[in-house]
Protein backbone atom coordinates (compact mmCIF):
# COMPACT_ATOMS: atom_id res chain seq x y z
CA UNK A 1 0.00 0.00 0.00
CA UNK A 2 1.35 3.37 -0.70
CA UNK A 3 0.70 5.72 2.26
CA UNK A 4 0.98 9.14 0.29
CA UNK A 5 -1.91 7.91 -1.97
CA UNK A 6 -6.03 7.33 -1.16
CA UNK A 7 -7.65 4.26 -1.27
CA UNK A 8 -9.22 4.31 -4.42
CA UNK A 9 -12.61 4.68 -4.58
CA UNK A 10 -15.87 2.72 -7.01
CA UNK A 11 -17.69 5.69 -9.29
CA UNK A 12 -20.35 4.82 -11.91
CA UNK A 13 -18.90 4.66 -14.95
CA UNK A 14 -19.16 8.55 -16.48
CA UNK A 15 -21.11 6.94 -19.89
CA UNK A 16 -23.74 5.22 -18.17
CA UNK A 17 -24.07 7.87 -15.10
CA UNK A 18 -24.19 10.51 -17.76
CA UNK A 19 -28.14 8.75 -18.50
CA UNK A 20 -29.02 8.21 -15.17
CA UNK A 21 -29.91 9.76 -11.59
CA UNK A 22 -28.43 6.82 -9.15
CA UNK A 23 -25.09 7.97 -7.24
CA UNK A 24 -21.96 8.37 -8.61
CA UNK A 25 -19.91 7.78 -5.72
CA UNK A 26 -20.31 4.46 -4.60
CA UNK A 27 -18.67 4.74 -1.64
CA UNK A 28 -16.08 2.04 0.42
CA UNK A 29 -16.07 -1.15 1.53
CA UNK A 30 -15.52 -2.31 5.37
CA UNK A 31 -11.90 -3.03 3.50
CA UNK A 32 -11.50 -0.37 2.12
CA UNK A 33 -12.53 2.26 5.21
CA UNK A 34 -10.36 0.18 7.30
CA UNK A 35 -7.21 0.27 4.80
CA UNK A 36 -7.83 4.38 4.22
CA UNK A 37 -8.74 4.88 8.16
CA UNK A 38 -5.04 3.27 8.62
CA UNK A 39 -3.44 6.25 6.95
CA UNK A 40 -4.44 9.15 9.35
CA UNK A 41 -1.39 10.11 11.86
CA UNK A 42 -3.16 10.62 14.54
CA UNK A 43 -2.47 13.66 15.25
CA UNK A 44 -1.13 15.18 19.01
CA UNK A 45 -2.69 18.24 17.57
CA UNK A 46 -5.20 17.49 15.37
CA UNK A 47 -5.76 20.47 12.61
CA UNK A 48 -8.28 18.57 10.65
CA UNK A 49 -10.94 19.02 13.78
CA UNK A 50 -9.89 23.05 14.12
CA UNK A 51 -10.70 22.97 9.77
CA UNK A 52 -14.66 21.26 10.66
CA UNK A 53 -17.36 23.61 11.21
CA UNK A 54 -19.15 21.54 13.50
CA UNK A 55 -15.31 20.36 15.20
CA UNK A 56 -15.94 16.35 14.60
CA UNK A 57 -13.70 14.51 16.81
CA UNK A 58 -11.88 13.15 13.52
CA UNK A 59 -8.68 11.43 14.54
CA UNK A 60 -10.97 9.43 17.26
CA UNK A 61 -13.66 8.50 14.46
CA UNK A 62 -10.88 7.28 11.91
CA UNK A 63 -9.24 4.97 15.18
CA UNK A 64 -12.51 3.35 15.63
CA UNK A 65 -12.70 2.60 11.87
CA UNK A 66 -9.18 1.35 12.01
CA UNK A 67 -10.48 -1.10 14.46
CA UNK A 68 -13.72 -2.10 12.73
CA UNK A 69 -15.81 -0.38 15.66
CA UNK A 70 -18.42 1.24 13.44
CA UNK A 71 -20.67 1.52 15.59
CA UNK A 72 -18.82 3.61 18.11
CA UNK A 73 -16.95 5.80 15.12
CA UNK A 74 -20.84 6.54 14.20
CA UNK A 75 -21.22 7.28 17.82
CA UNK A 76 -18.79 9.92 18.10
CA UNK A 77 -19.81 11.72 14.60
CA UNK A 78 -23.04 11.93 16.04
CA UNK A 79 -22.00 13.46 19.39
CA UNK A 80 -21.24 16.71 16.54
CA UNK A 81 -23.02 16.26 13.36
CA UNK A 82 -26.73 15.32 12.92
CA UNK A 83 -26.44 14.91 9.33
CA UNK A 84 -23.03 12.73 8.34
CA UNK A 85 -23.69 11.01 5.59
CA UNK A 86 -25.17 14.36 4.00
CA UNK A 87 -22.09 15.99 5.06
CA UNK A 88 -19.68 13.04 3.56
CA UNK A 89 -21.49 13.34 0.57
CA UNK A 90 -21.37 17.15 -0.22
CA UNK A 91 -18.92 19.14 2.27
CA UNK A 92 -15.94 20.83 0.46
CA UNK A 93 -13.31 18.69 2.38
CA UNK A 94 -10.82 20.17 0.41
CA UNK A 95 -10.96 23.63 1.82
CA UNK A 96 -11.92 22.38 5.48
CA UNK A 97 -10.80 19.00 7.22
CA UNK A 98 -8.95 18.05 4.08
CA UNK A 99 -7.29 21.01 3.18
CA UNK A 100 -5.33 21.17 6.59
CA UNK A 101 -4.50 17.60 6.98
CA UNK A 102 -1.11 16.57 7.29
CA UNK A 103 -0.82 13.91 5.41
CA UNK A 104 -1.80 16.02 2.24
CA UNK A 105 1.90 17.79 2.92
CA UNK A 106 3.81 15.06 1.17
CA UNK A 107 0.87 13.10 -0.41
CA UNK A 108 -3.08 12.89 -0.68
CA UNK A 109 -4.81 13.82 2.83
CA UNK A 110 -6.56 10.96 4.41
CA UNK A 111 -10.45 11.03 2.81
CA UNK A 112 -12.40 12.05 5.74
CA UNK A 113 -14.95 12.82 3.95
CA UNK A 114 -15.49 9.59 2.25
CA UNK A 115 -14.76 8.19 5.54
CA UNK A 116 -17.69 9.97 7.40
CA UNK A 117 -19.72 8.67 4.66
CA UNK A 118 -19.01 4.85 5.30
CA UNK A 119 -19.26 5.32 8.56
CA UNK A 120 -23.00 6.83 8.64
CA UNK A 121 -23.73 4.75 5.82
CA UNK A 122 -22.94 1.61 7.87
CA UNK A 123 -25.02 2.84 10.79
CA UNK A 124 -27.56 3.26 8.74
CA UNK A 125 -27.50 -0.32 7.31
CA UNK A 126 -27.51 -1.50 10.36
CA UNK A 127 -29.99 0.19 12.00
CA UNK A 128 -28.02 2.45 14.59
CA UNK A 129 -29.78 5.72 15.51
CA UNK A 130 -28.54 8.51 17.44
CA UNK A 131 -29.58 9.05 21.46
CA UNK A 132 -32.64 11.06 22.26
CA UNK A 133 -32.93 12.82 25.35
CA UNK A 134 -34.75 10.97 28.89
CA UNK A 135 -36.33 13.83 30.15
CA UNK A 136 -37.91 17.20 28.55
CA UNK A 137 -37.29 20.64 30.22
CA UNK A 138 -40.42 22.17 29.01
CA UNK A 139 -39.13 25.20 26.94
CA UNK A 140 -41.00 25.39 23.51
CA UNK A 141 -38.88 26.30 20.48
CA UNK A 142 -39.63 27.13 16.97
CA UNK A 143 -37.56 26.62 14.21
CA UNK A 144 -37.85 28.40 10.59
CA UNK A 145 -36.82 26.14 7.87
CA UNK A 146 -35.85 22.17 7.61
CA UNK A 147 -32.29 23.00 6.00
CA UNK A 148 -28.95 21.97 7.18
CA UNK A 149 -29.06 25.13 10.21
CA UNK A 150 -32.68 24.40 11.57
CA UNK A 151 -32.06 20.63 11.49
CA UNK A 152 -28.98 20.96 13.32
CA UNK A 153 -30.53 23.42 15.82
CA UNK A 154 -33.56 21.67 16.48
CA UNK A 155 -31.63 18.63 17.23
CA UNK A 156 -28.76 19.73 19.31
CA UNK A 157 -31.65 21.70 21.32
CA UNK A 158 -33.69 18.47 21.31
CA UNK A 159 -30.72 16.57 22.61
CA UNK A 160 -30.91 18.71 25.53
CA UNK A 161 -34.70 18.07 26.84
CA UNK A 162 -36.06 21.19 24.63
CA UNK A 163 -39.54 20.97 23.24
CA UNK A 164 -39.34 21.51 19.48
CA UNK A 165 -41.14 22.43 16.26
CA UNK A 166 -39.70 22.72 12.82
CA UNK A 167 -42.11 25.01 10.61
CA UNK A 168 -40.79 24.12 6.93
CA UNK A 169 -42.35 25.96 4.01
CA UNK A 170 -42.33 22.90 1.21
CA UNK A 171 -43.97 19.77 1.85
CA UNK A 172 -40.94 18.23 2.56
CA UNK A 173 -38.07 18.64 5.15
CA UNK A 174 -35.00 18.48 3.91
CA UNK A 175 -33.92 22.32 2.53
CA UNK A 176 -31.26 22.35 -0.41
CA UNK A 177 -30.33 19.22 0.52
CA UNK A 178 -33.83 17.78 -0.99
CA UNK A 179 -35.29 20.52 -3.63
CA UNK A 180 -31.32 21.73 -4.73
CA UNK A 181 -28.50 19.17 -4.70
CA UNK A 182 -29.41 16.19 -7.22
CA UNK A 183 -29.97 12.39 -6.62
CA UNK A 184 -26.69 11.60 -8.45
CA UNK A 185 -24.83 13.50 -5.75
CA UNK A 186 -26.98 12.73 -2.83
CA UNK A 187 -29.74 10.18 -2.31
CA UNK A 188 -33.64 11.81 -1.51
CA UNK A 189 -35.41 8.53 0.08
CA UNK A 190 -32.38 6.80 1.35
CA UNK A 191 -29.95 9.17 2.78
CA UNK A 192 -31.61 12.39 3.35
CA UNK A 193 -35.01 11.29 4.39
CA UNK A 194 -32.74 8.86 6.90
CA UNK A 195 -30.90 11.74 8.49
CA UNK A 196 -34.43 14.05 9.02
CA UNK A 197 -35.69 11.09 10.32
CA UNK A 198 -32.92 10.85 12.86
CA UNK A 199 -33.30 14.60 14.08
CA UNK A 200 -37.61 13.28 14.42
CA UNK A 201 -36.94 10.40 16.50
CA UNK A 202 -34.50 12.72 19.15
CA UNK A 203 -38.00 14.19 19.66
CA UNK A 204 -38.35 17.18 17.08
CA UNK A 205 -41.42 17.75 15.40
CA UNK A 206 -41.82 18.80 11.61
CA UNK A 207 -44.74 20.88 10.95
CA UNK A 208 -44.44 20.97 6.78
CA UNK A 209 -46.49 23.59 4.13
CA UNK A 210 -46.26 26.04 6.76
CA UNK A 211 -45.03 29.37 5.46
CA UNK A 212 -43.86 31.82 8.54
CA UNK A 213 -44.78 34.83 7.13
CA UNK A 214 -48.00 34.08 5.12
CA UNK A 215 -49.08 31.25 7.72
CA UNK A 216 -48.39 32.39 10.95
CA UNK A 217 -45.63 35.51 11.81
CA UNK A 218 -42.65 35.26 13.91
CA UNK A 219 -44.64 37.37 16.58
CA UNK A 220 -47.36 35.09 16.68
CA UNK A 221 -45.42 32.01 17.40
CA UNK A 222 -43.75 34.20 20.31
CA UNK A 223 -47.27 36.13 21.29
CA UNK A 224 -49.75 33.46 21.07
CA UNK A 225 -48.45 30.09 20.33
CA UNK A 226 -46.40 29.54 23.34
CA UNK A 227 -42.97 29.52 22.11
CA UNK A 228 -40.14 31.31 23.88
CA UNK A 229 -37.36 31.61 21.33
CA UNK A 230 -36.91 31.48 17.47
CA UNK A 231 -34.32 30.09 15.45
CA UNK A 232 -34.37 31.24 12.01
CA UNK A 233 -33.19 28.99 9.58
CA UNK A 234 -34.57 30.36 6.59
CA UNK A 235 -31.94 29.93 3.40
CA UNK A 236 -30.86 31.84 0.72
CA UNK A 237 -33.79 30.87 -1.91
CA UNK A 238 -34.60 33.76 -4.13
CA UNK A 239 -32.57 33.26 -7.79
CA UNK A 240 -30.94 36.36 -9.41
CA UNK A 241 -31.28 36.62 -12.94
CA UNK A 242 -28.92 39.12 -15.12
CA UNK A 243 -31.63 41.58 -16.47
CA UNK A 244 -30.74 40.98 -19.92
CA UNK A 245 -33.05 41.41 -22.91
CA UNK A 246 -35.20 38.17 -23.24
CA UNK A 247 -34.97 36.63 -20.41
CA UNK A 248 -38.80 36.78 -20.01
CA UNK A 249 -39.01 34.27 -22.76
CA UNK A 250 -40.03 30.55 -22.26
CA UNK A 251 -37.31 28.10 -21.94
CA UNK A 252 -35.27 30.50 -19.47
CA UNK A 253 -35.36 28.89 -15.98
CA UNK A 254 -33.53 29.86 -12.83
CA UNK A 255 -31.43 26.83 -11.34
CA UNK A 256 -33.70 26.65 -8.68
CA UNK A 257 -36.75 25.98 -10.11
CA UNK A 258 -35.04 23.63 -12.64
CA UNK A 259 -33.60 21.74 -9.69
CA UNK A 260 -36.88 21.90 -7.60
CA UNK A 261 -39.03 20.31 -10.55
CA UNK A 262 -36.37 17.83 -10.89
CA UNK A 263 -35.11 16.67 -7.25
CA UNK A 264 -38.09 17.98 -5.00
CA UNK A 265 -40.96 16.97 -7.68
CA UNK A 266 -39.23 14.10 -9.06
CA UNK A 267 -39.65 15.30 -12.83
CA UNK A 268 -37.28 12.88 -14.07
CA UNK A 269 -39.07 9.74 -13.01
CA UNK A 270 -42.28 11.41 -15.36
CA UNK A 271 -44.10 11.77 -12.18
CA UNK A 272 -46.91 14.82 -11.93
CA UNK A 273 -44.73 17.44 -12.36
CA UNK A 274 -43.55 18.73 -15.60
CA UNK A 275 -39.86 19.78 -17.05
CA UNK A 276 -38.63 20.83 -20.12
CA UNK A 277 -36.09 18.81 -21.66
CA UNK A 278 -34.14 20.57 -23.82
CA UNK A 279 -32.19 19.47 -26.49
CA UNK A 280 -29.27 22.44 -26.58
CA UNK A 281 -29.36 23.68 -22.94
CA UNK A 282 -27.21 26.61 -21.66
CA UNK A 283 -26.27 27.25 -18.24
CA UNK A 284 -25.11 30.46 -16.97
CA UNK A 285 -22.36 30.35 -14.15
CA UNK A 286 -19.83 28.72 -12.81
CA UNK A 287 -21.27 27.65 -8.98
CA UNK A 288 -21.74 24.39 -7.79
CA UNK A 289 -25.50 24.94 -8.76
CA UNK A 290 -24.61 25.68 -12.02
CA UNK A 291 -22.47 22.13 -12.31
CA UNK A 292 -25.79 20.43 -10.64
CA UNK A 293 -28.04 21.85 -13.11
CA UNK A 294 -25.44 21.44 -15.95
CA UNK A 295 -25.31 17.35 -15.45
CA UNK A 296 -28.70 17.52 -14.35
CA UNK A 297 -29.81 19.06 -17.75
CA UNK A 298 -27.44 16.46 -19.36
CA UNK A 299 -29.09 13.16 -17.74
CA UNK A 300 -32.76 14.74 -19.61
CA UNK A 301 -30.99 14.20 -22.66
CA UNK A 302 -29.30 17.47 -23.61
CA UNK A 303 -26.18 18.76 -24.95
CA UNK A 304 -24.86 20.95 -22.50
CA UNK A 305 -23.01 24.23 -22.57
CA UNK A 306 -21.75 25.93 -19.00
CA UNK A 307 -21.11 29.43 -20.16
CA UNK A 308 -19.22 31.40 -17.50
CA UNK A 309 -17.31 34.52 -17.87
CA UNK A 310 -13.91 34.16 -16.16
CA UNK A 311 -11.49 31.39 -17.12
CA UNK A 312 -11.27 27.60 -15.64
CA UNK A 313 -8.42 29.18 -12.75
CA UNK A 314 -11.34 31.10 -10.86
CA UNK A 315 -14.80 28.60 -11.77
CA UNK A 316 -15.88 28.94 -7.95
CA UNK A 317 -17.07 24.78 -8.08
CA UNK A 318 -15.53 22.94 -6.43
CA UNK A 319 -13.23 20.61 -8.36
CA UNK A 320 -14.51 17.48 -8.29
CA UNK A 321 -17.72 18.58 -9.37
CA UNK A 322 -15.81 19.83 -12.26
CA UNK A 323 -14.11 16.86 -13.21
CA UNK A 324 -17.29 15.01 -13.04
CA UNK A 325 -19.20 17.41 -14.91
CA UNK A 326 -16.26 17.58 -17.40
CA UNK A 327 -15.82 13.34 -17.49
CA UNK A 328 -19.81 13.03 -18.36
CA UNK A 329 -19.49 15.41 -21.20
CA UNK A 330 -20.51 18.80 -20.53
CA UNK A 331 -19.17 21.73 -22.54
CA UNK A 332 -17.20 24.31 -20.76
CA UNK A 333 -17.83 28.10 -22.91
CA UNK A 334 -15.12 30.39 -20.71
CA UNK A 335 -14.36 34.00 -21.06
CA UNK A 336 -17.86 34.44 -22.43
CA UNK A 337 -20.79 36.13 -20.95
CA UNK A 338 -24.09 36.24 -22.50
CA UNK A 339 -25.46 40.06 -23.50
CA UNK A 340 -29.44 38.75 -25.41
CA UNK A 341 -31.61 35.65 -24.88
CA UNK A 342 -32.78 35.36 -28.91
CA UNK A 343 -36.97 33.88 -29.05
CA UNK A 344 -38.55 32.83 -31.85
CA UNK A 345 -42.08 34.65 -32.91
CA UNK A 346 -43.99 32.37 -30.85
CA UNK A 347 -41.71 33.72 -27.86
CA UNK A 348 -39.21 30.53 -26.90
CA UNK A 349 -35.44 30.67 -26.92
CA UNK A 350 -34.14 29.72 -30.28
CA UNK A 351 -30.30 31.17 -28.94
CA UNK A 352 -28.06 33.50 -26.88
CA UNK A 353 -26.07 35.80 -28.33
CA UNK A 354 -22.62 36.16 -26.17
CA UNK A 355 -19.71 38.20 -25.74
CA UNK A 356 -16.14 37.57 -25.56
CA UNK A 357 -13.91 37.93 -22.33
CA UNK A 358 -10.61 38.99 -20.97
CA UNK A 359 -9.26 39.16 -17.52
CA UNK A 360 -8.18 42.35 -16.07
CA UNK A 361 -6.87 43.47 -12.94
CA UNK A 362 -8.10 41.61 -9.88
CA UNK A 363 -11.09 42.71 -8.33
CA UNK A 364 -12.73 43.11 -4.41
CA UNK A 365 -13.21 39.09 -4.38
CA UNK A 366 -9.12 38.79 -5.07
CA UNK A 367 -10.21 37.31 -8.68
CA UNK A 368 -9.49 38.80 -11.78
CA UNK A 369 -12.19 40.90 -13.37
CA UNK A 370 -13.46 39.57 -16.53
CA UNK A 371 -13.54 42.66 -19.05
CA UNK A 372 -15.99 42.42 -22.58
CA UNK A 373 -14.18 42.47 -25.57
CA UNK A 374 -15.82 45.08 -27.86
CA UNK A 375 -17.29 44.30 -31.08
CA UNK A 376 -16.78 40.47 -30.12
CA UNK A 377 -20.84 39.60 -29.59
CA UNK A 378 -21.87 36.43 -31.37
CA UNK A 379 -24.96 33.82 -31.41
CA UNK A 380 -25.35 30.48 -30.69
CA UNK A 381 -28.31 28.31 -31.25
CA UNK A 382 -29.97 26.48 -28.05
CA UNK A 383 -33.33 25.65 -26.55
CA UNK A 384 -33.10 26.90 -23.03
CA UNK A 385 -31.38 28.74 -20.96
CA UNK A 386 -30.58 28.20 -16.75
CA UNK A 387 -29.57 31.13 -14.89
CA UNK A 388 -27.07 29.90 -12.17
CA UNK A 389 -26.00 33.49 -10.69
CA UNK A 390 -26.29 32.62 -7.55
CA UNK A 391 -29.51 33.67 -4.80
CA UNK A 392 -30.26 35.90 -1.84
CA UNK A 393 -32.58 35.49 1.19
CA UNK A 394 -36.27 36.07 0.95
CA UNK A 395 -37.61 38.98 2.20
CA UNK A 396 -40.81 37.70 3.47
CA UNK A 397 -40.01 36.57 7.33
CA UNK A 398 -37.90 40.60 7.83
CA UNK A 399 -40.72 42.39 6.38
CA UNK A 400 -43.32 40.92 8.50
CA UNK A 401 -41.03 40.52 11.93
CA UNK A 402 -41.28 43.90 14.14
CA UNK A 403 -37.34 44.34 14.98
CA UNK A 404 -35.49 41.99 13.15
CA UNK A 405 -32.30 43.88 11.39
CA UNK A 406 -31.42 42.82 7.99
CA UNK A 407 -28.40 44.34 6.07
CA UNK A 408 -28.26 45.76 2.47
CA UNK A 409 -27.83 42.39 1.01
CA UNK A 410 -31.11 41.28 2.63
CA UNK A 411 -29.75 39.25 4.92
CA UNK A 412 -30.54 38.54 8.51
CA UNK A 413 -28.26 40.32 11.03
CA UNK A 414 -27.12 38.01 13.46
CA UNK A 415 -24.04 37.29 15.63
CA UNK A 416 -21.43 34.64 14.63
CA UNK A 417 -20.86 33.10 18.13
CA UNK A 418 -24.26 32.73 18.72
CA UNK A 419 -26.88 33.61 16.48
CA UNK A 420 -28.60 35.96 18.49
CA UNK A 421 -30.50 38.72 16.14
CA UNK A 422 -31.64 42.51 17.23
CA UNK A 423 -34.82 41.17 18.68
CA UNK A 424 -35.07 39.32 22.02
CA UNK A 425 -35.67 35.67 21.75
CA UNK A 426 -34.87 35.09 18.15
CA UNK A 427 -31.67 33.90 16.33
CA UNK A 428 -31.01 33.31 13.26
CA UNK A 429 -28.14 31.30 10.97
CA UNK A 430 -27.03 29.50 7.79
CA UNK A 431 -27.61 31.12 4.37
CA UNK A 432 -30.57 33.62 5.60
CA UNK A 433 -27.41 34.97 7.63
CA UNK A 434 -24.64 34.64 5.39
CA UNK A 435 -26.12 34.22 1.74
CA UNK A 436 -25.29 31.50 0.30
CA UNK A 437 -22.54 29.36 1.33
CA UNK A 438 -22.01 25.60 2.05
CA UNK A 439 -23.75 22.69 3.96
CA UNK A 440 -21.52 22.83 7.13
CA UNK A 441 -21.36 25.99 7.56
CA UNK A 442 -25.13 26.13 8.07
CA UNK A 443 -25.02 23.48 10.48
CA UNK A 444 -22.00 25.25 12.54
CA UNK A 445 -24.51 28.15 12.26
CA UNK A 446 -27.28 25.78 13.50
CA UNK A 447 -24.98 24.39 16.90
CA UNK A 448 -24.31 27.84 17.62
CA UNK A 449 -27.40 28.93 18.14
CA UNK A 450 -28.52 26.03 19.74
CA UNK A 451 -26.11 27.18 22.43
CA UNK A 452 -26.90 30.85 22.15
CA UNK A 453 -30.78 29.66 23.00
CA UNK A 454 -29.79 27.61 25.73
CA UNK A 455 -27.64 30.27 27.44
CA UNK A 456 -30.78 32.39 26.76
CA UNK A 457 -32.99 30.65 28.85
CA UNK A 458 -30.03 29.66 31.31
CA UNK A 459 -29.79 33.47 31.96
CA UNK A 460 -33.64 34.49 31.76
C1 LIG B 1 -28.10 23.32 -6.18
C2 LIG B 1 -27.28 23.53 -4.95
C3 LIG B 1 -26.18 22.74 -4.74
C4 LIG B 1 -25.41 22.91 -3.59
N1 LIG B 1 -24.35 22.08 -3.39
C5 LIG B 1 -23.66 22.16 -2.22
C6 LIG B 1 -22.60 21.24 -1.93
O1 LIG B 1 -22.27 20.38 -2.72
N2 LIG B 1 -21.96 21.35 -0.74
C7 LIG B 1 -22.32 22.29 0.18
O2 LIG B 1 -21.74 22.30 1.28
N3 LIG B 1 -23.30 23.18 -0.08
C8 LIG B 1 -23.97 23.15 -1.24
N4 LIG B 1 -24.98 24.04 -1.50
C9 LIG B 1 -25.29 25.07 -0.49
C10 LIG B 1 -26.04 24.49 0.70
O3 LIG B 1 -27.00 23.57 0.28
C11 LIG B 1 -26.67 25.60 1.54
O4 LIG B 1 -25.63 26.47 1.95
C12 LIG B 1 -27.37 25.03 2.78
O5 LIG B 1 -28.39 24.14 2.42
C13 LIG B 1 -27.94 26.16 3.64
O6 LIG B 1 -28.67 25.61 4.68
P1 LIG B 1 -29.82 26.44 5.40
O7 LIG B 1 -30.35 25.56 6.47
O8 LIG B 1 -29.29 27.76 5.80
O9 LIG B 1 -30.91 26.73 4.27
P2 LIG B 1 -31.72 25.81 3.25
O10 LIG B 1 -31.06 24.52 2.96
O11 LIG B 1 -32.02 26.70 2.10
O12 LIG B 1 -33.05 25.49 4.03
C14 LIG B 1 -33.97 26.52 4.33
C15 LIG B 1 -35.34 25.91 4.53
O13 LIG B 1 -36.21 26.93 5.01
C16 LIG B 1 -37.45 26.85 4.35
N5 LIG B 1 -38.08 28.15 4.40
C17 LIG B 1 -37.71 29.27 3.71
N6 LIG B 1 -38.53 30.29 4.01
C18 LIG B 1 -39.43 29.80 4.90
C19 LIG B 1 -40.56 30.38 5.57
N7 LIG B 1 -40.91 31.64 5.36
N8 LIG B 1 -41.28 29.59 6.40
C20 LIG B 1 -40.96 28.29 6.59
N9 LIG B 1 -39.91 27.69 5.99
C21 LIG B 1 -39.15 28.45 5.16
C22 LIG B 1 -37.08 26.39 2.94
O14 LIG B 1 -38.17 25.80 2.27
C23 LIG B 1 -35.95 25.40 3.23
O15 LIG B 1 -36.46 24.10 3.44
C24 LIG B 1 -25.75 23.92 -2.66
C25 LIG B 1 -26.85 24.75 -2.89
C26 LIG B 1 -27.62 24.57 -4.02
C27 LIG B 1 -28.79 25.47 -4.26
Amino acid sequence: MDVLKRVPIAEQEPKVRAKNFDEVCLGYTEEEAIEEAKRCLNCKNPRCVAGCPVSINIPAFIHEVTEGNFEKAYEIISESSALPAVCGRVCPQETQCEGVCIRGIKGEPVAIGKLERFVADWARKNGIAPKKAETKNGHKVAIIGAGPSGLTCAGDLAKEGYDVTIFEALHEAGGVLVYGIPEFRLPKDEVVAHEVANVEALGVKIDTDVIIGKTLTIDQLLNEKGFEAVFIGSGAGLPRFMNIPGEQLNGVFSANEFLTRNNLMKAFKDQDTPIFRGKKVVVVGGGNVAMDAARTALRLGAEVHVVYRRSMEELPARREEVHHAEEEGIIFDLLQNPVEVLGDDDGWVRGVKLIKMELGEPDDSGRRRPVEIPGSEYEIDCDTVIMSLGTSPNPLISSTTKGLDVNKRGCIIAKEENGETSKTGVYAGGDAVTGAATVILAMGAGKAAAKGIMDYFAAK
